[in-house]
C-alpha cells in the first residue's frame, strides 16, 4: 500500500507550497512534515536570515549604534548559505560557509538581532534571489514572510498561519528548554512581539497574508491536528 502511495506521489505534479506567518508560530514543524512525507525539498527561509545575522554577530558588525550596514553590504558576497540533510533526523542543517550553524543560528543573541537584518533591502534581494534558485524545479515546502507575496507569488498553495503571542512565547520557550538552553519567558515574549512589529512594518516585504493565502489560526489545535489539516489542503491543491 505505502508503496503504491509512493509512486502516485512521484508521479504527480509538483507544486510549490509556501508557508508564512508570525514568529515561532510551528509553521517550520509543519513544512517540514508535510516535505518529508510527500518527498519535496523544505527550506527554512528564516535561517538564511539567522545565518547572516550570526556572520554579523562573529564578524563584530554589530555596533551599539545599530549594524554596520556599509561593512555588512560590502560582506554579502563573502557569505555563503547552504543547506544539506542530518542523514539521522531527514532534518535539514544551515550551513554557513561550509560550517554547520543549525544550534547556533537558534540562540536568543541571533533571534534578538535577526528581525533589522532581515529588514535591510540588499540582505532581502540576496536572499530572495537565492530562495528563487532553490525553488525553481518546484517540489519545495518553503517558509518564511514573505514567500507567498514576493519569493513565489504563483505558488499553488500558500498558507498564513497565526496564533497568540503568548502561545508563540510559550512554545519558543518550551523549545529552548528541551534543548538544554536558558531562557525566560518574559524576554521571549517580548522578542516575539518585537520581530511582530518589525517584520509587519518594515518598507521591503513586510509580513502580511497574501490575498490567495488560506488562514490558519494554530493557537489550540495539536501538532497532529495541524498535519491533517495541512495534508487535505495539499491533497485538494495537487488535484486542483
Ligand atoms: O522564521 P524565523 O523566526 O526563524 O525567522 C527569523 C527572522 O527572519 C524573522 O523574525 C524575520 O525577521 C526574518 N525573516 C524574514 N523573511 C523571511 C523569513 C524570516 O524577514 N522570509
Amino acid at each position: 500500500m505505502k508503496k503504491i502511495i509512493i509512486y502516485f506521489i512521484i508521479n504527480m505534479k509538483k507544486i510549490t507550497i509556501a508557508i508564512d506567518g508570525y514568529s515561532s508560530c510551528g509553521k517550520s514543524t509543519m513544512a517540514k512534515d508535510l516535505a518529508r512525507e510527500v518527498g519535496y525539498i523544505y527550506i527554512d527561509s528564516g535561517a538564511m536570515y539567522r545565518a547572516v545575522t550570526l556572520y554579523c554577530l562573529e564578524n563584530g558588525l554589530f555596533t551599539p549604534e545599530g549594524i554596520h550596514v556599509a561593512q555588512l553590504e560590502e560582506a554579502m558576497s563573502n557569505i555563503q548559505i547552504s543547506f544539506q540533510l542530518n542523514p539521522d533526523t531527514q532534518r535539514p542543517m544551515t550551513f554557513l560557509n561550509g560550517k554547520n550553524v543549525e544550534d547556533s543560528i537558534r540562540t536568543m543573541e541571533v533571534s534578538s538581532h535577526v528581525s533589522p537584518v532581515a529588514a535591510l533591502p540588499f540582505v532581502r534581494e540576496a536572499m530572495v534571489k537565492l530562495q528563487q534558485e532553490m525553488g525553481k524545479a518546484k517540489g519545495i515546502v518553503m517558509d518564511g514572510r514573505d514567500i507567498g507575496t514576493v519569493v513565489f507569488p504563483d505558488a499553488e498553495l500558500k498558507i498564513f498561519v497565526v496564533a497568540s503571542a503568548e502561545i508563540r512565547a510559550q512554545r519558543r520557550y518550551d523549545e529552548l528548554k528541551a534543548k538544554g538552553q536558558e531562557a525566560s519567558f518574559e524576554e521571549i515574549l517580548a522578542n516575539v512581539k518585537e520581530r511582530d512589529h518589525i517584520d509587519q512594518n518594515r518598507a521591503i516585504s513586510p509580513l502580511r497574508q497574501a490575498e490567495d493565502a488560506l488562514l490558519l489560526d494554530n493557537s489550540h489545535l495539536t501538532i497532529e491536528q495541524q498535519k491533517e489539516w495541512l495534508a487535505a489542503e495539499f491533497q485538494k491543491a495537487i488535484h486542483g
